[in-house]
């Protein structure tokens, strides 16, 4: 406890003496344009990242998966008489960044003295004796997601200036295509399964919990899509003449959707719960723990009422079934009297572990079997629609499964107790989030557990207009990599 809180003061005085040193060097990854679809632009931000560790003494691969995609950018810096490996995730490419909105150009990063939105004004940091904690570099990817990149570069420099040395391998494997939804990084993963081997995968991406408090997330729900077609009459008809005997397309999508979801979000479909892994007591209680901030946002939403009885955090710990959209006839001033041909819908399933894809689509096919539909796989021709009272076409999105690592595996507790001592405070700790992430394709693929450790300030604009980091967030990451890498052991 004494020699690590003694690190810690030594690594907030490193820091504090290198402020301007360390934003130079992130103000200068930020002005690499890093948009994936351009290859020469990550090329360059490949070799600038790569340029950097190498500097730190890692030993540095592009990975690609045979195809000539984005590189994955691997560093190994291996510590001697170390038994553990730690992998670090970040991607150092953005999004595009041509919104609307930018107040300054989003390739040349800008300091200012607090949020723009707040009507913050620009900061000279060079000329400035001291850095601000709440100034906030504006850029993209200031936050999402260079910043942990910038923050393991400093934690090493902070770590060699101050004699301490990690006390684990470190492994950081930087993609190159995140936002482009990771199309090779699967690939990536099995055709370099060795190279990557670990024993923790932190994924460090995303902003920190709304409350502003410091968050580990554990998981992500997988999801899959079905786009539902529903036919009528080979042509439209005069609702007139033809409405109470030819089946209107349109009502019966309703009916069918209705059967699908109730009014409180549960899903109705046989099955469909049949592979969900309950929640342990911990991770119940670590729901329970999380600050409430439901009925602030039921509140600007202007939600009258919520579904079902959970918190949100709760809700979103569940699978669920979203109608997306629905595509039939017109209303309005565009509405006519017609029973129309066919009637589309489109779903996104939310999976939970240990749901598979392939598994709701069994259990929807036959539910919609037994409710008297015919489920076929392309449009059908006539003789098929006069042979059926009731067909769908059932069109499956691939998708991936959940992920959840729990909170009792030696490397996730080691890590939860290491982030504890290093911010002085616990963690909250969230059994998953809502969105999706092919966390459990990392986590198969090499075999590890994969913990999510956020560090991006909450109101960072992340995919938008002024993408901002909080200095003071990319100090705290500093502190906590750097705390982690001489703290972390199983
Ligand atoms: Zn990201």
């Amino acid at each position: 406890m004494g020699s690590r809180s003694v690190i810690g003061r030594q690594i907030a005085d490193y820091r504090a003496e290198h402020e301007h040193e360390i934003l130079a060097e992130f103000c200068e990854l930020l002005r690499h344009r890093n948009v994936a679809t351009n290859r020469q632009d990550i090329a360059s931000n490949a070799e600038a990242v790569s340029d950097a560790l190498r500097r730190r003494g890692f030993d540095v691969q592009l990975l690609d998966d045979g195809s000539d995609c984005p590189p994955c950018v691997l560093g190994e810096l291996t510590v001697p008489g170390a038994t553990r490996t730690v992998v670090f995730y970040a991607h150092y490419d953005g999004q595009p960044a041509d919104q609307p909105g930018w107040t300054t150009d989003p390739w040349t990063p800008t300091v200012r003295s607090g949020s723009t939105a707040a009507g913050a004004a620009d900061v000279d940091w060079q000329q400035a004796r001291t850095v601000d904690p709440e100034w906030r570099i504006y850029a993209r990817s200031a936050s999402d997601d260079k910043a942990p990149v910038q923050a393991m570069l400093s934690a090493l420099d902070a770590l060699r200036c101050t004699g301490n040395a990690p006390i684990v391998n470190i492994k950081v494997l930087y993609e190159g295509e995140e936002e482009q939804g990771s199309p090779h990084l699967s690939g990536i993963l099995s055709r370099h399964r060795e190279a990557i081997a670990g024993d923790l995968f932190v994924l460090s991406d995303g902003p920190q919990h709304p409350s502003g408090r410091f968050q580990l997330f554990f998981g992500v729900r997988g999801m899959t899509g079905l786009e539902l077609t529903v036919y009528g009459p080979t042509r439209p008809l005069h609702s007139g003449h033809f409405g109470n005997w030819a089946p209107n397309p349109a009502i019966m999508l309703v009916h069918l959707l209705a059967a699908l979801r109730d009014d409180d979000g549960a899903v109705l479909i046989p099955g469909f719960t049949a592979d969900v892994r309950d929640l342990t007591g911990a991770e119940r209680a670590a729901l329970t723990a999380l600050p409430g901030t439901d009925r602030a946002i039921a509140a600007e939403l202007a939600l009258g009422r919520t579904e079902g009885q959970d918190s949100l955090a709760a809700s979103i710990s569940r699978p669920a079934l979203n109608l997306r959209g629905i595509e039939v006839g017109a209303v309005g001033e565009r509405a006519a009297n017609t029973i129309d041909t066919r009637a589309r819908a489109s779903i996104d399933f939310r999976l939970v572990p240990d749901q598979t894809p392939d598994r709701i689509r069994d259990c929807t096919e036959r539910y919609l079997a037994d409710l008297g539909w015919t489920v076929v796989a392309a449009d059908p021709d006539t003789a098929t629609l006069a042979a059926h009272p009731r067909l769908v076409k059932a069109e499956w999105q691939s998708g991936y499964p959940a992920y959840r690592a729990g909170f009792d595996s030696p490397p996730v507790c080691a890590l939860i107790e290491s982030v504890t001592r290093a911010i002085g405070v616990e963690p909250l700790l969230v059994p998953m989030l809502g969105g999706s992430l092919p966390l459990h394709t990392i986590a198969a693929t090499l075999a590890m557990p994969v913990v999510g450790m956020p560090i991006a300030n909450y109101d960072n604009n992340q995919h938008g207009a002024n993408e901002n980091l909080r200095i003071g967030n990319l100090w705290a990451a500093i502190d906590l990599y750097a705390q982690l890498l001489v703290d972390l052991s199983w």
